[in-house]
């Protein structure tokens, strides 16, 4: 069974996806991690960020290990380097090559065929998995969203950068011409802007069971 979870950045994606894969006994996958992994060794290469090419040969050669909820990156955790502000600047031009994305959606099918899936990510229930078996569409308001991810980063940092900063990623995953972020027309959609994680989480479990 596949759980698709899409919505912009902000929206409790990941904890609401690791929260319902622990509840169901699925495993969680996050799409945007595989981005941001080509993004971060990518930067480290000191690759031309706007060079298709070179970004593809890096997402063809980058070992990405999935070890329970580790995420093991050239066997090594990475996961603070991948949520720095310089990948959160470079991570939407850098997945919006097809190339890219094509590379990183054929590593996700291949773990899917091996188990029960909950999938966050942005097309997971348009391009990757249009079979998912249950289908949910997160949104909050851009300001609620910038406050999640303050109090997420520790209450570092300028709130009013980050909510600038969500709304220029927002725009380019947006964007008409790479179309990544577009709701399935079967995919349930929750405005979580007034919601707690609890709350989102029971929604979608219900959803899972009915
Ligand atoms: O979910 P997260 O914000 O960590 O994703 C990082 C970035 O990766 C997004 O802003 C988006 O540009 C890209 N992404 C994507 N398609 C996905 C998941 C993430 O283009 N399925």
């Amino acid at each position: 069974m596949v759980v698709a979870i899409d919505g912009p950045a902000g929206t409790g994606k990941s904890s609401v996806s690791q929260m319902v894969a622990r509840s169901a006994g699925f495993f969680h996958l996050n799409s945007g991690k595989f981005y941001r992994a080509i993004t971060w060794k990518a930067q480290e290469l000191q690759c031309e960020l706007s060079d298709e090419e070179s970004v593809l040969a890096v997402a063809r050669n980058i070992s990405i290990v999935l070890e329970g909820d580790a995420f093991l990156l050239d066997g090594h955790l990475r996961d603070e380097e991948l949520h720095t502000p310089r990948v959160d600047q470079a991570v939407a031009p850098v997945s919006a090559f097809p190339s890219v994305r094509q590379e990183v959606n054929l590593r996700l099918k291949e773990i899917a065929g091996t188990r029960d899936l909950v999938v966050e990510g942005r097309d997971m229930s348009t391009v990757v998995f249009p079979d998912a078996e249950v289908k949910v569409f997160l949104d909050a308001d851009p300001a609620e969203r910038a406050r999640r991810r303050y109090e997420q980063n520790g209450r570092q940092g300028d709130l009013e950068e980050l909510e600038k900063a969500i709304r220029e990623r927002d725009a380019i995953d947006r964007a008409k011409e790479t179309g990544r972020l577009a709701q399935a027309p079967d995919a349930v959609y929750l405005d979580t802007t007034h919601l707690t994680l609890r709350q989102v989480c029971d929604r979608v479990v219900a959803i899972i069971y009915d």
